[in-house]
């Protein structure tokens, strides 16, 4: 008679410790996903709500020096003009404030590389926690899923 365990030779019947990980893992996994389910339903469809007050407040502000002239605001195309005062998002992409302002003012994330910034909106930034959950949940399932069957 063959089972899981003489075929993929697991002398002394021992249950592998990543096998109990992995079971556990599914077992909590349920739960997870109907909160992320929820949260879709509430967030999924919606614009992300504009950047934090607080976050904008603190935008490192950059005066164009010479090197800076070269270069163009990704906005309105224009090139920088020297002592014109920019800011540079946290992913270091540079706008004219004015170009930027009225952008962060409607949503979270860069123009450029949709680098999110944190919001205001509290239930937005749950929703965000929950994703980023999920996802290392899901990674780690993954991990997992290639130890036990590759
Ligand atoms: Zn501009
Ligand atoms: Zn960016």
């Amino acid at each position: 008679m063959s089972s899981y365990f003489s075929e993929h030779d697991c002398s002394g019947g021992e249950v592998p410790n990543h096998f109990l990980d992995f079971a556990r893992l599914i077992a909590t996994g349920g739960y997870w996903e109907q909160v992320g389910l929820q949260y879709n339903d509430l967030f999924g469809h919606k614009p992300p709500p504009p950047t934090s007050r607080a976050v904008i407040a603190d935008l490192e502000t950059i005066t164009i020096d010479e090197a800076g002239t070269s270069q163009q605001c990704p906005v309105c195309l224009k090139q920088y003009e020297l002592s014109e005062k920019c800011h540079q998002l946290p992913c270091k992409h540079l706008f004219h404030i004015t170009c930027v302002l009225p952008w962060l003012n409607k949503t979270n994330s860069c123009p450029m590389c949709r680098h999110e910034l944190k919001t205001d909106d509290e239930a937005y930034e749950e929703y965000k926690l929950r994703k980023k959950n999920e996802a290392e949940r899901k990674a780690q399932l993954e991990t997992l899923h290639d130890s036990m069957f590759s």
